[in-house]
């Protein structure tokens, strides 16, 4: 192998200098006479790993270290395209100061192009090299975007007759990361991005950071597969810097090398990027013509929503919630649940529309709509004598910022005159800010009974309870499928009714599908539950006859 060569050579040329042994197969480090390092750092120790473990490298460059190394442990198992990788941070001297140095490490690899051994130099940076590099940084570094085109043109001009994937990506919730752990830490997590892409990232993939927290990759396209075995790469280095874990939302769309509209191809892979952000349960979304037809479509929703609303096409469903001791299930409350069925009767899903509402406003026209029917519904159910049952209604937090909620929903259930008992509110847990808290807090303290939705399927969840007064959660249909399935996941579920119960809050378990789940939950404290296995969403007259016979 070419790269064998040079390493011999390497090794030849620096026999003497060998300071360190490192213990991946082969690896020699050469350090350079005038590089002064701890003792604990000489003689015979894998230095990188030294590195890699203590406390050698300046607290910024940490990151930047953990790739290089962990890159070079994943080259062992993984093809690595590149022949040297090069890093550039402070490492500590004997004194306890720091130098600016470059490790390179020439890969010495097998036919698969795994790395079997490597020789590695450090070298101390010469004072006009730091003084380039921090001038070049600004201009040619992966943060600037001009910068970034040309490559891509370049990139795309060498082979026009191939396919290319712009990947395009950003952290979920960088807003709340920003706010929960300080944009301190927040820059040093894009930091880590950055240099985890300049050290994943070869000639083959010329990358850029566009704003904050928005990165994008372009890259040979040859299969779907292959871009998301390379995005799967990215992902297991991107999702936890220090303790902090985070996820990341991709986009792909897929240009011939002849096309020269690089922006455009970038957009499209933007859009894919937020349609992931819907879509949990994929890594990553391919731009097509159906995220097209998806904007018609919503813009055909768009164009219809007033008129099904005035002509009254929209309707409250009800979800009983029972109580279930594994031989008797009674019902004990009811959740209201929107359906739009147009004027030939088909039944829209809330999946179909409720985004699109969200996104355009008229979330809180329907949802207006429902709270007052829900309320008309208890007002006559109590003007007959019936035996009620609290019902919930959906909040959105899209509109938290332009209604006052607490007056509005105060004033409602006055009009109505229907005890608060019996109006509660269900609020999706998601990681928000400390208005949205202040906002929660004050529909608490006007006397709603709060219910925290979809508890689960964030990451926030704890210290959202923390935080926030609700009185009852709400745990989450999928959250609960896939604990379900394993030892682990039953025991955290066991261990939440507890922490639920001893926190004082009551607990309802969503998308109860089957017995073995009802019994489970039954014997593990959690008795109240709303799902298929006791009732669908139905009409309201369907509600009355099953829960007042
Ligand atoms: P959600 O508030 O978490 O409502 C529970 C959803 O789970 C309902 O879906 C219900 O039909 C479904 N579900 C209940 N039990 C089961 C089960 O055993 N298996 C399965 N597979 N699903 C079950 P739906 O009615 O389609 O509503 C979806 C979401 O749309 C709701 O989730 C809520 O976030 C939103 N939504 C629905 N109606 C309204 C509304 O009037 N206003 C607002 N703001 N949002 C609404
Ligand atoms: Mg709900
Ligand atoms: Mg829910």
């Amino acid at each position: 192998m070419e790269n064998r060569k040079k390493i011999m050579n390497i090794r030849k040329q620096h026999k003497d200098a060998v300071r360190a042994f490192a213990d991946l197969k082969s690896g020699y480090f050469i350090v350079e006479d005038n590089l002064i390092l701890p003792e604990e750092l000489v003689g015979e120790c894998d230095l990188l790993k030294e590195i890699y473990d203590g406390n050698y490298v300046d607290s910024k460059d940490e990151g930047k270290i953990i790739n290089f190394y962990e890159r070079i442990m994943l080259g062992t198992e993984q093809p690595i395209a590149q022949s040297d990788i090069e890093v550039i941070v402070d490492l500590k001297n004997r004194e306890g100061s720091y130098t600016t140095v470059s490790i390179v490490c020439y890969f010495d690899k097998d036919e698969a192009g795994l790395v079997t051994g490597y020789v590695a130099t450090v070298r101390p940076l010469r004072k006009k090299e730091i003084e380039e590099r921090v001038i070049l940084s600004s201009f040619t570094n992966d943060k600037n975007p001009t910068v970034f085109i040309n490559k891509v043109a370049g990139f795309m001009k060498a082979n026009p007759e191939r396919y290319y994937a712009f990947i395009q990506f950003d952290v979920k919730n960088f807003r709340y990361i920003n706010e929960k752990y300080g944009s301190d830490k927040g820059d040093e997590i894009l930091a880590y991005i950055s240099e985890t892409l300049d050290i994943l990232c070869d000639e083959n993939h010329p990358h850029c950071r566009l704003t904050a927290d928005m990165y994008e990759i372009v890259t040979y396209y040859n299969s779907r597969e292959e871009i998301l075995d390379f995005i799967d790469m990215v992902d297991m280095r991107l999702h936890r810097y220090q303790n902090i874990r985070f996820t990341m939302s991709y986009g792909v769309s897929v240009a011939p090398g002849t096309s020269t509209e690089y922006r455009k191809h970038g957009d499209e892979a933007g859009l894919a990027r937020i349609e992931n952000k819907r879509v949990i349960l994929k890594k990553a979304v391919f731009y097509e013509d159906t995220l097209m037809v998806n904007v018609k479509r919503n813009g055909a929703i768009e164009e219809i929503e007033e008129e099904a609303l005035k002509n009254g096409e929209f309707h409250v469903y009800l979800q009983p919630k029972y109580k279930y001791d594994k031989h008797v299930a009674k019902i004990v409350g009811a959740e209201a649940l929107v359906r739009w069925i147009d004027s030939e009767g088909h039944i829209k899903s809330p999946a179909e529309f409720i985004p699109v509402f969200e996104q355009n406003g008229f979330l809180l026209e329907v949802d207006k709509y429902m709270w007052e029917s829900v309320c008309r519904l208890l007002r006559g159910w109590l003007d007959d004598g019936k035996d009620v049952v609290p019902i919930s209604v959906n909040v959105s937090r899209s509109y938290f910022r332009k209604i006052n909620l607490v007056n509005y929903l105060t004033k409602l259930i006055q009009r109505y005159d229907i005890p608060i008992d019996y109006f509660q509110l269900e609020i999706t847990e998601t990681t928000e800010s400390d208005d949205t808290i202040a906002y929660v807090t004050a529909l608490k303290d006007a006397g709603f009974t709060l219910l925290m939705d979809d508890f689960g399927s964030g990451f926030s969840s704890l210290s959202m309870l923390k935080e926030t007064p609700f009185d009852v959660i709400k745990m989450d249909r999928q959250f609960l499928v896939e604990c379900l399935e394993n030892k682990n996941g039953r025991t955290i579920v066991s261990h939440m009714i507890s922490m639920s119960n001893e926190m004082g809050l009551d607990l309802i378990a969503e998308g109860v599908e089957t017995k073995s789940i009802a019994d489970f939950l039954f014997d593990n404290g959690c008795s109240v539950s709303q799902g298929f296995y006791f009732s669908k969403p139905v009409a309201v007259e369907d509600f009355e006859s099953m829960c007042f016979g």
